[in-house]
């Protein structure tokens, strides 16, 4: 048998280890494995090479994609789709696994309906697919977050400020509430949590009042505009205030030990499901169970999951 690999969509730390893990693992079952370069692109454009041991050494502890990794818009139209299942069949591959985020996932769908199977392995780093606890990148763009927010309040303190930082997750908060608990964050603002400006404001003026030397705002992206609100708070609460936006420094990086981990068993766990003739399925973790699930349902979330944790924040910041 044979089947093939892509990365698609943002890349995520984590990603190599799940590929190194769908090569090795198809190695063990005795299936070959193809790698497709640039994600959707390199489908349509034939760039796939067979894939063996050495081609997937030494990357498990490296970020971003050795495959690459692209948008490719017109991929949404049939006619695209049909030149990649094509060229797919040409070389043989009867299945492809496709590791990305929710766009990724759609190319995959549609690929599945057209008769071509797929799997999904959920590489992103904004948690934001749903059946699964997690997605690999998650817990690396985490702890980057988290590095940087020890560093930032260390200077907030120094000179008595509020500082704002700005998380990536497109419109899922998960990120901004997991390093808000890391870190004692003040204040969370994500899209499932909006912000009260007004009581925000009064809050922080108490703060300066009793004394408190900083305090720490986050917030996810596309959620307001962080400088004009950092001014804001600096004119009204007394608190001096700057904003910071992390940007794609949350993207890169080597991976920690629970991303490689789980892109470890997720990518092996893809090959096995093909083996057992298993497609048209995303593959996540599930109290740490590894599931699997039709894409639909990876499909129907881009909000957060992590409820618990911002009442918990409530309760102990
Ligand atoms: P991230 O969450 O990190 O941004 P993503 O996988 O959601 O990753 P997108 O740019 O949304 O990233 O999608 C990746 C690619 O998937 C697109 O460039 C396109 O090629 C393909 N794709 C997206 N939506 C569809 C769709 N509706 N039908 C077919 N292909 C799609």
């Amino acid at each position: 048998m044979r089947i093939a690999v892509l990365t698609s969509g943002g890349d995520a730390p984590g990603m190599n280890s799940a590929i190194r893990a769908v090569v090795r693992a198809g190695l063990y079952y005795g299936i070959e494995v193809y790698g497709v370069y640039d994600g959707y692109r390199g489908l349509v454009a034939g760039n796939f090479e067979k894939m063996t041991r050495k081609s997937v050494s030494e990357i498990l502890s490296r970020g971003g994609t050795v495959l690459g990794t692209a948008r490719m818009t017109s991929f949404q139209q049939k006619e695209v789709r049909e030149i990649a299942i094509e060229n797919l069949r040409k070389e043989g591959i009867e299945a492809l696994i496709v590791i990305g985020g929710d766009g990724s996932y759609k190319g995959a769908l549609a690929l599945n309906e057209m008769g071509f199977p797929t799997i999904g392995v959920p590489g992103t780093i904004d948690n934001d697919l749903g059946g699964t606890d997690y997605t690999i990148g998650f817990h690396t763009a985490l702890a980057t977050i988290v590095d940087a927010v020890d560093k930032l309040r260390d200077t907030a303190s120094s000179h008595q400020r509020c500082s704002i930082v700005e998380t990536m997750g497109r419109h899922c908060g998960d990120l901004a509430i997991a390093a808000g608990l890391s870190c004692g964050a003040e204040f969370i603002i994500t899209p499932e949590h909006p912000m009260d400006k007004e009581k925000m404001i009064e809050n922080l003026k108490k703060h300066k009042l009793e004394g408190r030397r900083n305090a720490i705002i986050m917030i996810t992206e596309n959620t307001t505009n962080v400088y004009e609100l950092a001014q804001e708070i600096s004119e009204r609460s007394g608190f001096a205030c700057r904003a910071t936006v992390l940007g794609y420094v949350q993207r890169g990086g080597s991976p920690v030990a629970e991303d490689r981990i789980l892109a470890g068993r997720m990518g092996a766990y893809a090959v096995e499901l093909i083996k057992q003739g298993i497609s048209g399925v995303a593959v996540g973790v599930s109290h740490n169970d590894l599931v699997y699930m039709p894409y639909e349902k990876a499909l129907d979330r881009d909000r957060g999951s992590m409820q618990d944790l911002y009442e918990l924040i409530g309760k102990i910041s």
